[in-house]
């Protein structure tokens, strides 16, 4: 899994969390006020933070990506909070300065437990830093509540037993936790590498003489003449360019899923590029007499110019090559469009959208949902077997997936099948998402 689907993972994990101290922070605001035991500090900024909780639950469900800043000033107006309630507290009497203290070391290990998820690095200093903070005051305090004597000083050995097992114990857990998912982590990085390594050799050694195999087919076919020779050499290049595409889906399926996976974007010309996969595709075409219509926006009245956009070059090529190449061999006969444009049209464009539209078999609607699976391959209905490798459409869905894009299919059996991938657009120089 990348970087970012794990990030993704943790805030969707830390929400949950978040949302739990904004009810948990809420009741204890609500129960202590009614007691009278809220320090001015507290019943002042209480409730603030109580909102702050449930706005970072929110942001960290439907805004994961910006897990760190979310959790960073979540974090720090927590510290703030905490700081100044134990100051308060510490100032007034015996029984405030207990309470304020036995109270917050039940809260603390959720602040631990969010800063271990959250934190590339740092959590066991700012969980250790906040823990001895609370540790100092009920050192200080420690002396008044021994010559108050009574409940106050069996309430307070639950404290100290809290303190000193239960907070070091957590940090400890989430340390120990954090250091095996890290090492779980590298294993797993260097198992991807190590496939991938083995894949590209592997690539490599196949595509060589794959390569010299397409030439000899094409200079065989240009000597040759007579039709059953000419029609065996066609095959030939078929079954080759098909083992070609298999083992560029293998490869790159492999390569989608090392958590090291990167983009790599760039200005990019879109309309060229696309005009380039769709002369790339039209001897495939071509073979089937099937038409090849590639329509670029500039081309049509009232659409924005594609213009030069930032985005992964090879991997919108990739995308746009699977889909046509399914379009093309899922069409017995008639005709496969491609249109690109810019989404809304107008002077602020935000989103790429591409369409491949075909004239072909279709998808039963009750399968449509199964094609982006690896693997799935449906039975076509004109009892036909065409090569494929099942995994075309599964690169597809992750590189959009990745390229934080969406892609729609649209199909009606015996009419044809159109798929529209929406990319959204970056401002040239923004940084990558
Ligand atoms: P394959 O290598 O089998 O083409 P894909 O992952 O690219 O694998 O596609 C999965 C399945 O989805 C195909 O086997 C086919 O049944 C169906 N499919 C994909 N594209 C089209 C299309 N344009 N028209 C009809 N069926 C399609």
């Amino acid at each position: 899994m990348p970087e970012s689907d794990t990030r993704a993972l943790a805030a969707r994990r830390l929400a949950p969390l978040c949302l739990m101290l904004a009810v948990g922070s809420v009741l204890i605001l609500l129960q202590d006020g009614a007691a009278g035991l809220n320090t001015g500090w507290e019943a002042r900024f209480g409730p603030a933070l109580s909102g702050l909780y449930a706005v970072a639950a929110a942001l960290l469900w439907w805004r994961p990506r910006h897990m760190d800043a979310v959790v960073g000033v979540t974090l720090a107006f927590t510290g703030v909070y905490f700081l100044g309630a134990l100051y308060e507290g510490a100032r007034r009497d015996t029984a405030q300065g207990l309470y304020v203290v036995s109270a917050n070391a039940q809260f603390l290990p959720l602040i631990y437990v969010g800063a271990f998820i959250a934190l590339r690095r740092g959590a066991v200093w700012l969980s250790g830093a906040l823990y001895l903070a609370l540790l100092a005051l009920y050192g200080a305090l420690y002396r008044d509540i021994v010559q108050a004597g009574g409940a106050y000083q069996q309430l307070s050995g639950h404290v100290w037993a809290v303190l000193l097992l239960v907070h070091p114990g957590c940090i400890l857990a989430l340390q120990y936790i954090t250091a095996l998912r890290g090492r779980l982590q590298q294993a797993q990085r260097e198992a991807h590498e190590g496939k991938e390594r083995f894949l590209a050799m592997l690539s490599h050694e196949i595509r060589s003489p794959l390569q010299s195999m397409l030439g000899s087919i094409d200079l065989l076919a240009l000597r040759l003449h007579d039709d059953p020779g000419r029609r065996a050499v066609d095959r030939l290049r078929r079954a080759a360019t098909q083992l070609e595409a298999h083992l560029r889906d293998v490869t790159e399926y492999t390569r989608l899923e090392n958590p090291d996976w990167r983009l790599h974007e760039e200005d990019t010309d879109v309309a060229q590029l696309v005009q380039e996969v769709c002369d790339q595709m039209a001897p495939l075409a071509e073979h089937k007499r099937l038409a090849l219509h590639c329509r670029l926006a500039e081309a049509a009245p009232g659409e924005p110019p594609l213009g030069i956009q930032t985005l992964d070059p090879v991997r919108v090529r990739q995308i746009l090559i699977n889909l046509l190449s399914n379009a093309i061999k899922y069409t017995p006969d008639g005709e496969v469009t491609v249109h690109a444009a810019l989404h809304p049209a107008g002077a602020r464009p935000t989103r790429l959208r591409i369409e491949v539209a075909d004239t072909g078999i279709g998808i039963d609607p009750a399968q449509q949902h199964r094609i982006f699976e690896p693997h799935v391959r449906l039975e076509d209905p004109r009892g036909e077997r065409v090569g494929g490798s099942g995994l075309g459409l599964a690169v597809v869905q992750r590189l959009v997936q990745r390229l934080q894009g969406h892609i729609d299919v649209d199909s009606l059996p015996g009419h044809g099948t159109r798929f529209t991938v929406t990319l959204p657009l970056r401002a040239r120089g923004a940084p990558p998402v």
